[in-house]
Parts: structure tokens; sequence; C-alpha cells
């Protein structure tokens, strides 16, 4: 997964996709980058200057004199969030920049396309030049390849040759363009804020509106599924972009699991607040939950695994008490916030060291208790067999695990860091006769007394529903319902490019 964030006619563009990018580092950590656009008086016209790295945003901009160099009008940026071997290499960091025959472009995006290999070996049979191995590099080839003369017709064609899943900003000489994809499988934002003395419009895309309230930008609203939004100097004084739409596919695609566990909760995304999402998944987790407080317990103690977890946690308690199983929430784990993704392990990094370096216990608050523990989701089922060891040695009665979605039994192709359908936790069960059998045998590996996931029913009353679509999400992850075709490895993903 990634996080992408573009600024047009601001003074610090460079300063502000800083920001931008800082408040959706959550969507990725690994590598961050900023192209920014300014025009260079000697050159008379709009040259780009970029400065990109490996690791935290505040690492990789830590020195103030980079912000001097990086002066402009526009900006665009990438937070880069992968998993393996090739996607390490710095050639991968984005936003991609590049001088072909229209002049300058730039790009960075969000999900994964899923046809990148076949059009990659056209490309490279026609005698183009990859530069990185990441998939987004064929869009603009296809571009520059395109007999259009507009940078936007040309990405417009160029998005026509593409599938999967795109949120993309990009820059062409001295216009932003954003995109989605028709499924609108990422998410991708419009804010805008007015100069009370000139009037002149900022412009700011974001994957989170976590990036505006930042910034002190308004949401405007969602780039729609499909569109391609052009701002530029016309803009910014009719208040106005321009937009074109590719052709619109049978149903949408949101993905699901940004509302489960990816986005920030203090963003709205697909138009709906991540906050309320979440408190609603532990309301039907509550309703849905069989397990009542022993004799003689005043309440249950409802703890959830910080952080992606807190806010469904809320939900559950509310709920819990409105339907007369009294619950009071608690927090049994705390979370140490300076373990990031690529945090190096001194010695023998044995899985239990990470997790505890990650989390630990507060014995009082759950010695003796009856807990129910709250987690978003169960991947490979590591995090959860690791917690409930460290838990037990707190002592708590009965320990009863609620997830607050359904059993992740696919793998993602869109952009998702799941790994192949052979590294998740339910694929080690496979062999049961029924769900249930399944879900029974995955209780007594992690070491639980009682397991309950969300239903699948329960997860599509948690999130919005769109007026006249009939289908709206992508619960793949799920239920294995893919809404768009994998054309590259048919059979597992080998790597998550983005
Ligand atoms: P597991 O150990 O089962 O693989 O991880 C599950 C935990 O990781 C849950 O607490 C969940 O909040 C978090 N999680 C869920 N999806 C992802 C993901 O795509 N990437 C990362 N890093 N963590 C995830
Ligand atoms: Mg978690």
């Amino acid at each position: 997964m990634c996080g992408v964030f573009g600024v047009y006619n601001s003074k610090t563009p460079a300063e502000d996709t800083f920001y931008g990018l800082y408040s959706l580092q959550h969507r990725g950590q690994e590598a961050a980058g900023i192209v920014v656009a300014g025009y260079d008086e000697d050159k008379k016209k709009t040259v780009y200057r970029q400065h990109k790295g490996m690791g935290l945003v505040a690492e990789v901009f830590k020195d103030e004199e980079l912000f001097d160099k990086l002066h402009g009008y526009a900006a665009i940026g990438h937070n880069r969030y992968s998993t393996t071997g090739a996607s390490k290499s710095a050639s991968n960091i984005q936003p991609f920049s590049l001088i072909y025959r229209s002049g300058n472009l730039a790009i960075a995006h969000n999900g994964n396309l899923t046809n990148s290999q076949v059009l990659r070996k056209e490309l490279t049979e026609k005698g183009v030049i990859f530069h990185a191995s990441s998939d987004t590099e064929v869009i603009p080839h296809l571009a520059a390849l395109s007999r259009e003369k507009e940078p936007v017709h040309q990405i417009y064609h160029a998005l026509r040759q593409v599938e999967g899943a795109f949120s993309l900003v990009m820059m062409a000489n001295d216009q932003l363009i954003a995109a989605r994809d028709p499924y609108g499988v990422r998410p991708l934002a419009l804010g805008m804020k007015i100069d009370p003395d000139t009037n002149e419009a900022s412009y700011y895309i974001a994957s989170e509106t976590c990036a505006f309230d930042i910034l002190s930008v308004d949401y405007v609203r969602d780039i729609e599924p499909g569109e391609i939004l052009l701002i530029d100097k016309i803009s910014t004084r009719t208040h106005k972009p321009k937009s074109l739409f590719l052709p619109p596919s049978k149903r949408k695609a949101r993905c699901i699991f940004e509302y489960v566990y990816f986005a920030r909760p203090d963003s709205t995304i697909f138009q709906h607040s991540v906050d309320k999402i979440r408190r609603n998944l532990g309301k039907n987790l509550a309703r849905e939950s069989t397990v009542q407080q022993n004799n003689g317990d005043k309440h249950l103690i409802v703890a959830s695994v910080p952080d992606s977890s807190n806010t469904a946690a809320l939900g559950f308690v509310r709920e819990s008490n409105k339907i007369n199983r009294p619950a009071r929430f608690e927090h049994g784990l705390i979370r140490n916030h300076y373990v990031g993704r690529t945090f190096i392990q001194p010695g023998k990094a044995s899985r239990e060291i990470k997790v505890r370096s990650k989390y630990n216990i507060i014995r009082g608050v759950l010695q003796n208790r009856q807990i129910i523990l709250i987690d978003d989701s169960i991947v490979r089922g590591t995090t959860a067999r690791m917690l409930i060891k460290l838990i037990r040695e707190a002592d708590p009665k009965e320990i009863h695990l609620h997830i607050s979605s359904p059993p992740i039994t696919n793998p993602c192709f869109y952009g998702m860091d799941f790994p192949t359908k052979g590294q998740l936790l339910t694929n080690m069960f496979d062999g049961a006769e029924n769900e249930q059998e399944e879900i029974e045998s995955i209780r007594k590996y992690i070491g639980v007394e009682s397991l309950k996931y969300l239903s699948l029913q329960g997860l599509l009353n948690s999130v919005p529903k769109f007026e006249n679509e009939t289908c709206s999400y992508c619960t793949a992850c799920f239920t294995g319902d893919y809404p768009i075709t994998v054309a590259d490895n048919k059979g597992e993903k080998e790597e998550c490019e983005c």
C-alpha cells in the first residue's frame, strides 16, 4: 500500500507535501519522495526538482535546506509500503519523474495494477526501456507512446489500457492531474483553500483527508471512480477543475479493508468517516457475540489491540451495555509507538521479542478478569498467537478473542499487503469439514477460550450503502470474489509493489 499527496498553487508546495505525507505515514513506511514543479526564470519554463529516499518521511526530509531547493508552486509526493526484495531498491521509490516529448511528467501511485506484467512485456518488445520493477512505470510509458497532443489526453489513453487499482497524482508540465480507477478501489480526495486576498484557489489531493486537516485544508469531495481531474492555472481562478471520465465499470469495488484496518480513523474515505464505520463494526460484533459475563462479575473487560482496533472496541462496549451485557473498556495492552515496520532487532530476532517490543500488558487490568480482546483482523496469526501468550502472563480468568472482520481467506491483488494464500492463517486449516470446525481449529491454535469473527453480513451492515449501486465494495480477501480480473501471474501474487 501507499499514500499519495498533491498540491497546486501554493507558495510552499514541498512543505505542504511533507506535512501531507507525514499524516499519511501509516500508509507506507519504507520510502518517501517529493517532486516539485517550479518556474525557472533563466530557462523561462517550469522545471521539476525532486528528493526521494528510503525510510520514514521525517528521516528522508530531515535537512531543512532541502526545502530551499524544492521551491515552486506545485508538488506531488508518495509514501511507499512494500514487503519484498526487489521493491526495496531505490529505483522503485516514487514519485517517478521523467522528461518525454511533451515535457515533464511525474507520477505517484497507490494501488496495484493487475495487467502491468502483460503490458510491460508488450512495451519491452517495442523497445521501451524500464528503469524500475514497479507496476506503475507502465503508465508514463503508455502516455508517452500516445498520439494525443495534450498530456491529460495522453494519460487518459494510458489509463484506458491499464487494469487494476489506481489512485494517482500526477504532474504534467504546469498541470496537476489526479485519477482514480473506474472501480474506485483505493480512496482519493480533493481539498481546497481560498486565499481571502486574491480569491485564488489552492488545490490539494490526498489518499485520506487526515492529510488535509494538518494543513487546515477543506475537504471538497472524493475524486470519483473513473475520474481524471485536471487542475491548472485557469482552475485556480474559476474554482472549477475540469474532469474527464474513463468508461464506467459494471460495478464499484471500494476496498472494504480500508475501513476495517488501513485508513486512519480520523479520515473520511469513500465519503464517510472511518471512525464511525469502525464503531459500527464493534457494534455489530457486540450484537453477534455470545459471551456472557461470569456469575459474580459486574462486567466484562473489553481491551483492544492498539491502535487499529481501539475504535471498534469502543463501539463494542457501547452496544454491549445497550443490550444488557455490562462491559467496560480498559487499556490492557500498551503499544510502543516507536517500533516501525523496519525496526531492526539485534540478536536472535524471535517472533516473541518482536511482539514484546511492540506491546506490553497492564497486569492489574487483566488479572483474574474475563477479557474480551478485540482486534481488527487476523492475517498470518502471528500477532494474535503471541499476544495471547503475553496476556496469559497476567493470569486472566478467560480470554475471548473477537475480530471486527470475517476470516481472511484470499490474497489481495489490488494493493493490500496480504501474503499469498499459503501464508494466511486460514489456509493452515483449509482441510476442515466446515467453517465452524475451521474456526475451532484456529481457536485452539491461538489458545483462547473462544474466538469470534464478525460475519460477512455484519461487515456489510457496518459500511455505508451507495445509491444505484448493486455492488459497492471489494470483499475479495473475505469472499474470493475478485471484481477485477488478474491478467498477471494468474495464480498467486508474487510481490506487492505498492
Ligand atoms: P498477523 O500477525 O495476523 O499477520 O497480523 C494481524 C495484525 O496486523 C492485526 O493486529 C492487524 O491490525 C494488523 N494488520 C492487518 N492487516 C495488515 C497489513 O496489511 N499490514 C500490516 N503491517 N499489518 C496488518
Ligand atoms: Mg493491529
